[in-house]
């Protein structure tokens, strides 16, 4: 046995990498076999997939437009491919900047309604660049206690002061702002759409509280790109694009692709692309994404149809649950969150789901109160959409019914 060996065996808290060994709650999952993640799926595309050679509806994907398979963005892609190869194998900053990036990001400011817009290789690396950027440890950060994860690492790497508001609640934003030093920067950060709970942020009070306090404010539209206001987000949704200083978006939900981007004025992209260091020390997201993620905007544009076919399709489930008598958390957009009572039962009702060949997300603790998120599809069809309902309803802890409820959903 070797010394490190001896060290880990031993638990010793100054060998770092002992924590490996004594992490077992996924060891233990895999021995109830009840564990639900990294499964992997064999095939398929947008409203279903393979798994164990069976066909699976999928509600757990965030395709809402469910372009990952349209013909023109697979032609799209195909076409990128051929002309620069597989990677441009370096950061955009050197030697990864194409003009498919370029006219992306012309594209995406037009449509979002900004001067300018800043393509990154994800979502995840726009907020991290992004926040990293513009906060310094000497300002104060504002969160929604339900911002994205990514949100909240770009704060922490930032070394701003972070200082979080309950969620969607305006007056609990006054609260937090009223604390700040009055000399300190104070930046807000909200999403557009939450992504676990699915409601729509309070952008009106919140944009009103920014310019009573003098704040700055960024609005992650992840989940509302594609599908609030015929497409165009949040910000639009409300009539508020001006109001909000920047805005970022990923192309792995209604894009169908890989990678992120900011949009904003012109003098802030001019500072993030030269200041970001997500975006300068990592390679560009590939010309195949960029060319699939062109696509599925132009047909978003084309097509403002799609957008309310998703809502439609997520309005009909939600009242199909209801009833049903299966409980869910208020949401007005393709985001259905199943409260379960217990992580226990987010775990069995989510493997009886998938056996019932529905395949939904379980959310547990810490992430957030257990639940099974479902989300929902353009290309769904009322069939499959009858089908998820059907199932769930036949889940004793989904229903309305006592011993569940009574728990809080809020996270
Ligand atoms: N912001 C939000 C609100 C998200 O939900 C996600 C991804 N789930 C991201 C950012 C990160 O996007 P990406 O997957 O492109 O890294």
């Amino acid at each position: 046995m070797s010394a490190i060996q001896a060290l880990s065996q031993r638990g010793n808290p100054t060998d770092l990498y002992s924590r490996f060994s004594s992490f077992t709650a996924a060891r233990d999952l895999m021995a109830a076999d009840l564990y639900p993640f990294f499964l992997p799926l064999e095939g398929g595309e947008g409203p279903t997939v393979r798994r164990d050679g069976r066909t699976l509806i999928m509600c757990g994907s965030n395709n809402y437009l469910g372009l990952t398979g349209h013909p023109e963005v697979l032609a799209a892609a195909r076409s990128a491919l051929d002309r620069y190869g597989s990677s441009r194998t370096g950061s955009r900053f050197l030697n990864g900047n194409t003009d498919l990036h370029q006219e992306l990001e012309a594209e995406l400011a037009d449509y979002l309604g900004k001067p300018a817009a800043l393509v990154m290789s994800t979502g995840y690396q726009t907020n991290l660049g992004v926040l990293g950027t513009v906060l310094t440890p000497r300002d104060y950060v504002v969160l929604d206690r339900s911002a994205h994860a990514s949100l909240l690492d770009g704060c922490r790497l930032s070394g701003a002061k972070v200082r979080w508001f309950p969620h969607n609640d305006p007056e609990g934003l006054r609260r937090t702002l009223e604390r700040i030093p009055d000399e300190a920067g104070r930046l807000v950060v909200v999403d557009g759409v939450y992504s676990m709970e699915g409601d729509v942020c309070d952008l009106p009070a919140v944009v009103k509280m920014c310019s009573a306090y003098g704040a700055r404010l960024l609005l992650d539209d992840a989940h509302g790109l594609g599908v609030l206001a015929e497409g165009r987000g949040t910000a639009a949704h409300f009539g508020l694009t001006d109001e909000v200083d920047l805005i970022t978006v990923t192309f792995s939900k209604s894009l169908a692709s890989l990678g992120g981007a900011v949009a904003g004025s012109e003098e802030a992209i001019h500072y993030l692309r030269h200041h970001a260091r997500s975006l300068m020390f990592s390679a560009s997201t590939t010309p195949t994404n960029a060319a699939a993620a062109l696509a599925a905007l132009r047909l978003l544009r084309a097509r403002p149809e799609l957008a309310t076919a998703v809502q439609a399709n997520a309005a009909y489930v939600r009242r199909g649950l209801a009833e049903a008598g299966v409980r869910s958390t208020p949401s007005s957009t393709p985001i259905v969150s199943l409260p379960t009572p217990g992580a226990l039962e987010t775990l069995t009702t989510w493997q009886r789901l998938l056996h019932d060949g529905v395949y939904v997300n379980p959310v547990l603790p810490p992430a957030a109160e257990p639940r099974l998120r479902t989300s929902y599809m353009a290309s769904h069809t009322l069939d499959q959409l009858d089908r998820v309902v059907e199932a769930c309803a036949a889940q004793d802890a989904l229903l309305e019914r006592p011993g569940n409820e009574g728990r809080s959903v809020s996270v």
